[in-house]
């Protein structure tokens, strides 16, 4: 796991890219985010996109943004990516997918 990754990651959206904005304008409406820099990177992910973005400012959200506290690669039971849909559920709670998580829950 590693910043680079998650960097590449949000490079190849593609389809995911309107789940990342979402999950990208939850971290603001809960105020996860630290730093002048971040937030106004953030903001300019939710109204313009990430394809908006330098390779510099991509770094930065990256890295100091939400790697690693808001962000989980993959779910600890199944190894499968979390989706962005999920990950701010993931990143402060189960460290894995809601899927998973219910399963853990129904088998205990
Ligand atoms: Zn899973």
């Amino acid at each position: 796991m590693s910043e680079h990754r998650l960097i590449q990651r949000i490079e190849l959206l593609g389809n995911e890219e309107e789940d990342f904005r979402e999950y990208v304008s939850e971290l603001l409406e809960f105020n996860k985010l630290d730093g002048d820099e971040v937030l106004g990177i953030a903001k300019q992910i939710v109204s313009k996109g990430v394809e908006s973005l330098s390779g510099k400012q991509l770094y930065v959200f990256a890295k100091h943004g939400i790697y690693d506290h808001l962000y989980v690669e993959e779910c600890k039971d199944c190894l499968l990516e979390i989706p962005w849909s999920e990950m701010l559920q993931a990143a402060e709670n189960y460290r894995n997918h809601l899927y998973c998580q219910h399963k853990n829950e129904k088998d205990e």
